[in-house]
C-alpha cells in the first residue's frame, strides 16, 4: 500500500470507524458492569432469603424485586427491618447491612435486612457526579468490591421526570425529578411510576412481616445538621432516646432528632401510617452517617469548617424549619 493510500477518504473512513467501534466497546463495557451485583453472602445467620415480588408483585422483573434476608432467632421476639441504599449513593448503609447479614446470629427475634431499598441507583450515573462507579475494601480474607450508586432511580426504568411531583396519597407538590427519589415516595403506589411501586414493594414487606421497628440507614454531607443523628418519628422518641444513649456510652457520637412531618421516607411515613390506622407501637428511625464528599466533587463551605458550621446548626435546632430541611435533601 502506498503512502496516498493512507491519505484517501475511503481509508480516514474505515479508521474514523474502526475508533468509533472501540470507544463504543469500552462505553459498553463500563454500562454493563453497573448491572453486575457485587458478591453479597448469606452468612450462618440466614434462616430464609426472600425477595420484594414474594411480597407485592409490582416489581417482579424490574431491579425493584430487591432482596430481603432474614435472620431469624430460636426464641420468639420482635421484628426490626434495616433498610440500606434507599438513596444509592449512600453506601454505608449498604456495608452496615452486609456486615449484619454475613456475621450476625440472632437469638431471639426476627432481622429482616433489605441492603439495596433502591437497586436502579446502582445501575447509572447522573452528570456532574464525580463518584467511582465502584470501590473496593481490603478485609482478612482478601479485597472485596462494591458499586457506587447514584441517588435518584435510574431514568431508563422511570423516564421522563414530570414538572410537578404529585405525591401518592397525600397529594404533596413536589419538583419533577423528587419523583424518582425513593425517600419521597413512601408509602409507595402499586399502580404508580417505578419508584412508587418500589416504596409499595418495601412497605408491604413490612406490613406483612410486622416489622416492630424500621431503620432506614442514611449518609448526609458533612456541611448538613444531620450528621451522626438518629432522626426518629416523636412517637419513636423513648426508643430513640435509649439508642442513641447505648451508643454514646459506647463512645459513638450520636444525637437524636424529630422526623420532618413533610418528609415522605419509609420511617416517618410508616409510623404515621400506623397513626391514621390506629394501629400499635412500631417506631421508626433513620441513622445518617457522615457522608465522604464525592471524588472530584468536594462539597464544603468556602471556608473548609464544615464542623464548625454543623455545630452552629445544631444549636440553633429548636428552631429548625422543617421545609428547609426537606430541601436541604434528607
Ligand atoms: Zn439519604
Amino acid at each position: 500500500m502506498t503512502a496516498s493510500f493512507y491519505r484517501t477518504p475511503t481509508f480516514r473512513g474505515v479508521a474514523l470507524l474502526g475508533a468509533a467501534a472501540v470507544v463504543i466497546a469500552a462505553a459498553g463495557m463500563v454500562f454493563t458492569a453497573m448491572y453486575e451485583p457485587e458478591p453479597i453472602v448469606a452468612g450462618p445467620g440466614v434462616t430464609e432469603q426472600a425477595v420484594a415480588r414474594e411480597y407485592e408483585p409490582a416489581p417482579e422483573g424490574t431491579p425493584a424485586d430487591t432482596p430481603a434476608l432474614v435472620l431469624g432467632g430460636q426464641e420468639a421476639g420482635g421484628t426490626v427491618m434495616p433498610l440500606g441504599c434507599t438513596h444509592a449513593q449512600e453506601i454505608s448503609g449498604l456495608l452496615a447491612a452486609v456486615m449484619v447479614i454475613e456475621n450476625v446470629t440472632v437469638e431471639r427475634g426476627r432481622l429482616i435486612v433489605v441492603p439495596q431499598a433502591n437497586r436502579s441507583g446502582f445501575t447509572h450515573t447522573e452528570p456532574l457526579e464525580g463518584f467511582p462507579h465502584t470501590f473496593t475494601i481490603k478485609t482478612a480474607t482478601g479485597e472485596r468490591w462494591f458499586r457506587n450508586g447514584m441517588r435518584l432511580t435510574n431514568p431508563l426504568v422511570q423516564w421522563p421526570d414530570p414538572d410537578l411531583y404529585l405525591h401518592s396519597g397525600s397529594s404533596e407538590r413536589m419538583v419533577g425529578w423528587e419523583s424518582r427519589n425513593l425517600n419521597r415516595s413512601f408509602p409507595g403506589n402499586s399502580d404508580g411510576r417505578y419508584t412508587e411501586r418500589v416504596a409499595a414493594a418495601l412497605t408491604k414487606v413490612a406490613e406483612v412481616e410486622k416489622a416492630g421497628l424500621l431503620l432506614d440507614m442514611h449518609e448526609a454531607y458533612p456541611e448538613y445538621p444531620i450528621i451522626n443523628m438518629l432522626v426518629a418519628h416523636e412517637s419513636a422518641f423513648e426508643v430513640g432516646t435509649l439508642a442513641v444513649l447505648g451508643l454514646q456510652m459506647r463512645g459513638i457520637r450520636i444525637d437524636l432528632m424529630p422526623s420532618p412531618p413533610l418528609l415522605r421516607g419509609l420511617a416517618g411515613q410508616w409510623r404515621r401510617r400506623e397513626l391514621r390506622a390506629g394501629g400499635g407501637t412500631r417506631p421508626a428511625v433513620r441513622a445518617f452517617h457522615r457522608c465522604r464528599p464525592p471524588a472530584g466533587q468536594p462539597r464544603r463551605s468556602p471556608a473548609g469548617d464544615n464542623r464548625g458550621t454543623a455545630h452552629r446548626l445544631q444549636r440553633a435546632r429548636p428552631r429548625f424549619d422543617h421545609r428547609r430541611q426537606q430541601s436541604a435533601g434528607l
